[in-house]
């Protein structure tokens, strides 16, 4: 990897203990002020609970915190995972769904762990949850656990020798349909961002998902190759859809090499992304 890479001045994807995170939500903020970065978006798997330890942490250095939120959705049997900024945290509705996301999590968890017995490998719920700091459950939670108890030497070995998709211990969670996850967002007046669609290739649903309300198109990501850059950015421009970026930070020892400001935008693209769920709001 290169030693010096450029920074963007605000990264729109990043996770905390909130949900799969390594860094508290403070620890994040200060990161980014370390590195220069004017604004982060917070976007935990089905939780907002760490914005607002965030937003205190921004205060005394101007940084911009943006609210958000990833919610994983399926379709055709891909994952499409919606990103939604500034969401209203008041909303019942979205409490009551997020809470459901949250419960699944937990059930899909003990499934996990049943079929890692079966692989005589014996991890317990508690030396999970020591991983969990936040509200929302997660597959890297289980992976830390397996590294602590030597079964596996990273998180990426466990993804693929025990929980990742085709593995002997991949259990399948809960999912929305993108409409779904669309219709979250929007009743809760966010915007609606469609995340990496590269990594699973999804300009096939694009349109219809444009129909359904998406607003915007997660163009810089980590997980993208220049061409996906060049490919989402130009259906980005020809739906009339906002470009976004991040890198979706989960710390270094979930996604090493995935740095903090290394995908994301210039200032501005807060604003237009804030402008939208203000008219948003009064549809
Ligand atoms: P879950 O939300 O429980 O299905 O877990 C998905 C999360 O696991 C993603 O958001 C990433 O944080 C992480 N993840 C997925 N695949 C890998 C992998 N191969 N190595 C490390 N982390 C991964
Ligand atoms: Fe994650
Ligand atoms: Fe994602
Ligand atoms: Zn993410």
């Amino acid at each position: 990897m290169d030693s010096v890479i450029n920074l963007y001045e605000a990264d729109l994807h990043c996770h905390t203990t909130a949900s799969d995170g390594l860094l508290t939500p403070t620890e994040l903020v200060h990161l980014a002020v370390e590195l220069g970065l004017k604004g982060v978006a917070i976007t935990d798997h089905d939780t907002i609970a760490g914005w607002k330890e965030a937003e205190v942490a921004g205060i005394d250095y101007q940084m911009r915190i943006l609210r958000g939120i990833e919610l994983s959705t399926e379709w055709q049997g891909k994952e499409v995972h919606m990103l939604g900024y500034f969401v209203d945290g008041a909303s019942s509705y979205l409490d009551d769904r997020l809470r459901g996301l949250r419960k699944a999590r937990e059930q899909r968890m003990l499934e996990i762990l049943a079929c890692l017995e079966a692989l005589e490998i014996y991890i317990s719920v508690g030396e999970v949850r020591k991983f969990v700091h936040g509200e929302s459950i997660g597959r890297p939670h289980i992976a830390q656990a397996l590294m602590e108890r030597g079964y596996v030497r990273s998180i990426s070995e466990g993804f693929d020798r025990y929980i990742g998709l085709g593995a002997p211990a991949y259990v399948p969670r809960y999912k929305l349909t993108p409409e779904e996850g669309i219709n979250i967002i929007r009743e809760a007046d966010g915007v609606a961002v469609l995340a990496h669609p590269g990594v699973h290739r999804l300009e096939a649903g694009i349109p219809e998902w444009v129909e359904m309300g998406l607003q915007g198109i997660e163009v810089l990501h980590s997980g993208h190759k220049p061409e996906d850059e060049k490919r989402y950015r130009a259906i980005a421009r020809q739906y009339n859809l906002l470009s976004t970026g991040g890198s979706d930070f989960h710390g270094e020892g979930i996604k090493p090499g995935v740095v903090l400001g290394g995908w994301g935008v210039p200032l501005d693209v807060l604003n237009q992304i804030r402008d939208l769920a203000q008219l948003n709001q009064h549809c």
